[in-house]
């Protein structure tokens, strides 16, 4: 198949058109074309349920995790290419309300049928795509696996860096860390003093009321030209009056979404009494989401993740509105296996995101990652941007074989 793919590959590359009427918008890729019977048409749809173990268990409000339990979307087109994402609803409606289990009935029932009949040609097909998935409402992050394995499939079919279809450029993304919460403050600024050994160029450390500013000072006190930022996880109130106001003299580079997840108002009021930025995650559901926040002037920063927008389409359109606000723009992660790691890296290449990424080498979530060779650092702190044509040239099919717990195929076309 790869060598029939392959020979196929040269066919494709001959008949793509060089468009010179093209205009693009935005800074997409827009000469990308692929026609008549060479346009990409998915053949099948292939949904796993798999199951990673992690390196070290995570604390949630749940319990403890050993492992995540992730969607991936495979899909193959009529000339055996391969496209790949992962859809990063996790196993409880703690983060957003989708799970697993709703996720893969969303996409089973009501999204993965989209597919059928559809010709893609061009970039704009695929943002048209995009934009027919949201008819269904809510679900981005099934949504977004959905999208984001037609990108890739697309970038396999005409073997064009996925960077380049959303309109990047191949770049050096500086790389933070985010730390838990330590059973002890010695124990945390161990973990601070590695992360800064290891490069990273900023460290994050999750803060709830009453464990705020003893860790935060304690990583000051420990490394003070660390830039240095707060995330909260919607755990405060408007009215933690006196937390407020100490938390503003730590010079933060930013405090994450301190209130409610689906506010905004309330972190406009916020913001305003703040000289700390505020940066928005859980309260961006899409990319309107980040023009609202900033006509209402709710934060200063957006940290975008592309599975919670409902995909590259919708994340590209929310940098616009960043780059078009003046928000400073990063992305964040959802412990993504390396499929999901190597597609956030490459929504990165775009220009406006000009602050360090949450998304960090594989070594650090898991035991062996299904991608190979694994993410790692360019250099200490830095991932580069690689000029992938796909994330499934990079996949350990055996392992993620040994992974699957469960898949389901439907097929389109023989
Ligand atoms: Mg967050």
């Amino acid at each position: 198949m790869v060598a029939q793919h392959r020979r196929l590959h040269h066919a494709v590359m001959e008949e793509i058109v060089q468009d010179s009427t093209a205009r693009p918008s935005g800074g997409y890729t827009d000469t990308i074309v692929v026609q008549g019977d060479r346009a990409l048409q998915v053949k099948r749809c292939t949904l796993r349920r798999i199951h990673m173990p992690l390196r070290t268990p995570t604390r949630t409000s749940y319990g403890v995790h050993t492992s995540r339990d992730v969607i991936i979307v495979e899909l193959e087109t009529v000339h055996g290419a391969i496209g790949v994402s992962e859809c990063v609803a996790m196993r409880e409606p703690t983060y957003t309300e989708e799970t697993v289990f709703t996720a893969w009935h969303i996409l089973q029932d009501f999204l993965v049928g989209r597919l059928r009949d559809k010709v893609f040609e061009t970039p704009a097909d695929l943002r048209d795509f995009s934009d027919g998935l949201l008819a269904v409402r809510g679900n981005a992050m099934a949504r977004a696996s959905l999208e984001m394995a037609v990108w890739d499939a697309f970038a396999a079919e005409t073997q064009t860096p996925i960077h380049l279809l959303l309109g990047g450029q191949e770049r050096e993304i500086p790389v933070g860390i985010s730390l838990g919460m330590e059973s002890s403050i010695g124990r945390l600024q161990e973990r601070a003093l590695q992360a800064a050994e290891d490069g990273y160029r900023r460290i994050k450390v999750k803060v709830s009321p009453g464990e705020d500013l003893l860790p935060l000072r304690a990583i000051r006190s420990l490394l003070p030209d660390m830039p240095l930022m707060a995330d909260a996880n919607s755990a405060y109130r408007t009215a933690d009056e006196a937390v407020w106001a100490e938390l503003d003299e730590l010079s933060l580079m930013m405090i994450e979404q301190p209130l409610a997840h689906d506010d905004l108002v309330d972190h406009a009021a916020l913001q305003r009494r703040l000289r700390t930025p505020l940066c928005l995650d859980e309260s961006i559901r899409s990319a309107d989401d980040v023009r609202r926040a900033a006509v209402l002037g709710a934060c200063r920063i957006i940290n975008l993740k592309p599975g919670r927008v409902g995909g590259f389409e919708q994340s590209r359109r929310a940098h616009d509105f960043a780059v078009h606000y003046g928000l400073g723009l990063w992305c964040g992660g959802m412990y993504e296996t390396g499929i999901g790691r190597l597609h956030n890296i490459a929504l990165c290449s775009l220009p406006g995101f000009d602050m360090p990424t949450d998304v960090g080498p594989s070594e650090r979530y898991f035991v062996e990652d299904v991608v190979n060779p694994p993410v790692t650092f360019s250099r200490p702190g830095h991932l580069r941007v690689e000029e992938l044509h796909g994330v499934a040239s990079r996949v350990n099919w055996t392992l993620l074989d040994r992974y699957t717990i469960d898949s389901e195929t439907i097929h389109f076309r023989h």
